[in-house]
């Protein structure tokens, strides 16, 4: 299940127009809760890459005199409970009800994380309606606009930190492989070399995009998707000559893989068609595995596969953490080990570093090496946290994104890598635009993330 967030507050306070900006409404559900006037609608939400479902409780209507009659009070302690983070609107315009003090102290009473949005602040010249909202006790009013979209995006970032990230039992979790390369390479000569020889329970499921059928195959005791194969074993010798490499099929399967098979034909050499299919796999995220197939054919002398493997590496340097093998989809050499390969890989590919460990290799980093200047201001780095996985994305707040260097950037990439051993997998670094935070080295005084769980 993906993380739920209510969104709470008093008629009128600009819920549902919230609600709308951040899900994509039209996958939203409604669900009546007895007794109130307005049903609750749930919706399908994404911020960096977090999933979540929003879910709007609706409530009360205007008229009515006790916020804590008994449905509604039922309605709200029902929406805190099964949240896992609660969004608080005021109104900005109407300024602090009585109502808004009943509703803190019952969420107060829980032991969720709550952030408070003051809603109808439509630029940053109405920001002093803020003020008032402070002598309510919260620490972080976030201003925003549901209506323009001012200050939603602070806001978010906010609220993907603090929910817990939506995550299945890894156990039961499986990983899903797509093996792309050019025509020849080898492609369905390996899926039915994996399928056929290693005796595995083999089921077909369908995929999510029309006349995708993924395969479902266990190794080890393990089950692993391999993703819109069955048109590939059953390609027989006359659509063979049909089928033309179709790139929105690679591109298709990539979208939907954790882990990318790149099958490449040895004997023929790296061509450009090769490196530009590893481009796609990269710049989806993949976590990837290169493969040099017809590694049977290729005429072996002293370093042959050294030589093999400098040169795939000096083609593909956006790819070099990528580990690559030798294979012979025909023979079956080192076939089996792949799984293991891919094991690894995405091992690493869905880790989650901790923002404290994080926060100190980045910390490290940023004292060796000091970015350089921006029009003659400091360049100053804030908190940096973890976003999502598959794969790891980091969000690290800076005054000004833009002006930080690719080659800096590049720098703290491979600092992290270091220092949290992600060396196989791709990883993510989004540089925000933040200011007046906790810088790094600096102690922290503001919005200290859980001070507003309170
Ligand atoms: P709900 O009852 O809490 O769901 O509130 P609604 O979303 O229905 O909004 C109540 C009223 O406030 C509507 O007339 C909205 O157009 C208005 N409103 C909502 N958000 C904003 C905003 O950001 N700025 C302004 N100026 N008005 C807003
Ligand atoms: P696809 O188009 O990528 O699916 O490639 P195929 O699996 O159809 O293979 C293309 C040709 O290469 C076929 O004639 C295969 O028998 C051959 N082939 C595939 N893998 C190997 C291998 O490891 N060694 C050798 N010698 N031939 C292979």
């Amino acid at each position: 299940m993906k993380p739920i967030v209510s969104v709470i507050g008093r008629p009128n306070v600009g819920k549902s127009t919230f609600f709308n900006r951040v899900t994509r409404a039209k996958n939203a559900l409604v669900d009546n809760f007895p007794g109130v006037t307005r049903d609750r609608i749930f919706g399908d939400a994404v911020w960096n890459d977090v999933e979540f479902t929003l879910v709007d409780t609706g409530g009360y209507a205007d008229d009515d005199q006790d916020l804590f009659a008994g449905p509604i009070r039922a309605q709200i302690n029902q929406a805190i409970a099964e949240a896992e983070a609660v969004i608080m609107i005021l109104d900005g315009k109407g300024g602090v009800s009585p109502f808004d003090r009943d509703l803190m102290a019952l969420l107060r009473s829980s032991d969720k994380p709550v952030l408070y949005a003051v809603n109808k602040i439509d630029g940053e010249e109405q920001e002093d309606r803020l003020y008032e909202f402070y002598s309510l006790g919260i620490d972080v009013p976030f201003p925003i606009s549901a209506e323009h979209g001012y200050g939603i995006s602070d806001l978010l970032d906010e609220l993907v930190s603090v929910i817990p990230t939506f995550r299945t039992d890894p156990a039961k979790e499986m990983i899903r492989i797509a093996v792309v390369g050019r025509p020849n390479a080898g492609k369905s000569s390996l899926i039915n070399r994996i399928l056929g020889e290693e005796r595995l329970v083999v089921s077909d499921i369908p995929g999510t995009t029309r006349d995708a059928v993924d395969t479902i195959c266990k190794v080890n005791q393990k089950s692993y998707c391999l993703i819109d194969t069955a048109g590939i074993r059953r390609k027989g010798k006359v659509t063979e000559k049909i089928e033309k490499f179709s790139i929105i099929k690679a591109l298709r399967s990539l979208d939907r893989c954790d882990i990318a098979l790149i099958v490449i034909d040895a004997a023929d050499g790296i061509t450009d068609q090769d490196i530009s299919i590893a481009g796609y796999a990269h710049e989806r995220g993949c976590g990837c595995i290169l493969l040099l197939n017809k590694w049977d054919l290729v005429e072996k002398e002293n370093n042959t596969a050294k030589t093999y493997y400098e040169r795939l590496r000096l083609a593909s340097k956006f790819l070099s953490f990528a580990p690559a093998m030798t294979i012979s989809a025909l023979t079956g050499q080192r076939v089996s080990k792949i799984f293991s390969r891919v094991d690894a890989v995405y091992e690493q590919y869905s880790t989650r570093i901790g923002t404290g460990q994080l926060n100190k290799i980045l910390s490290e980093a940023l004292v060796r090496n000091e970015p350089s200047l921006h029009q003659g201001k400091r360049l100053k780095f804030y908190y940096a946290t973890q976003v999502s996985t598959k794969p790891p994305t980091f969000v690290c707040f800076v005054n000004y994104p833009e002006a930080v260097h690719f080659s800096y950037e590049r720098y703290l990439m491979n600092q992290i890598r270091e220092g949290t051993g992600l060396t196989q997998t791709p990883i993510r670094l989004l540089l925000r635009q933040r200011t007046g935070r906790i810088e790094f080295g600096k102690k922290k005084k503001e919005r200290d993330p859980k001070k507003s769980r309170k």
